[in-house]
């Protein structure tokens, strides 16, 4: 059962208000923080809602689920795929999505530098980095980041916009803390090493938005705080 407009609107509110006190208490413009809302799970109509309170974008992470959602929807948003994504769903997920911030395998880039090739787009995509070595989750290692980045920079029909993580689950706060500056820090030394911007730092869910804020967050992906439970 999808909540009520009014309770998506209070809840937007509150988050709004965490996402400017975390800013505030290390220095940040909340402006510098885009909250992403994760429809996935509810139906299409969690969208509407997002576009109606001005959201531009939604997140998804499985390619089917959002691929019927989008047609249920006359709503004006980008979608962008957080989930994994398996090389033989590129093409589809490339026809589907306006962004894509879980690419985690050269095999991967390939597949969707090929499949933007023929849709004639170029597509933009996050580096999903495995940042808190977590054996439950999917991206990169660290040490294959720099190797990942420098092919993705080479494909013409990616356009790379920065990296992605998940931080491991855990009753301890400082591990999300750890992995979100370790996020930061592999950013920091890419950007140095190949001299391209690297502007997003998707990091942070309902349970570590002010940890990843604190680290440098650009965009928070915010599911279970704004459309409840699933
Ligand atoms: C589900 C999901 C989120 C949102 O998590 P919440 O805890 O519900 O805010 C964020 N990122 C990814 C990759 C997800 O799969």
């Amino acid at each position: 059962m999808l909540i009520d407009y009014d309770t998506f609107r209070e809840r937007n509110a509150v988050l709004q208000q965490r996402i400017a006190t975390a800013c505030q208490r290390v220095g940040r413009d909340p402006g510098g923080v885009t909250l992403l809302p994760v429809t996935k799970t509810h139906p299409a109509a969690a969208a509407d809602y997002a576009a109606r309170a001005g959201f531009q974008a939604v997140g998804e992470n499985r390619v089917q689920e959002a691929v019927d959602k989008r047609a249920q929807t006359k709503a004006n948003l980008r979608w962008e795929l957080i989930g994994h994504l398996q090389s033989n769903k590129a093409r589809l997920a490339a026809a589907h999505f306006d962004r894509i911030q879980s690419v985690d395998s050269e095999k991967l880039l390939h597949a969707l530098n090929r499949a933007a090739a023929e849709l004639g787009k170029i597509l933009p995509v996050l580096l999903q980095i495995n940042a808190g070595q977590d054996p439950a989750k999917f991206g990169a290692e660290p040490m294959a980041a720099p190797r990942l980045l420098e092919l993705a920079l080479t494909q013409p029909h990616l356009q790379v916009d920065g990296l992605m993580t998940i931080a491991p689950l855990s009753d301890d706060p400082a591990v999300a803390v750890r992995t979100f500056a370790n996020l930061r820090s592999i950013r920091d030394s890419l950007v140095a090493r190949f001299r391209t911007p690297l502007r997003e730092l998707s990091m942070g869910m309902s349970g570590d938005l002010e940890a990843a804020i604190a680290e440098g967050s650009t965009q928070v992906r915010i599911g279970a705080a704004l459309y409840g439970p699933r």
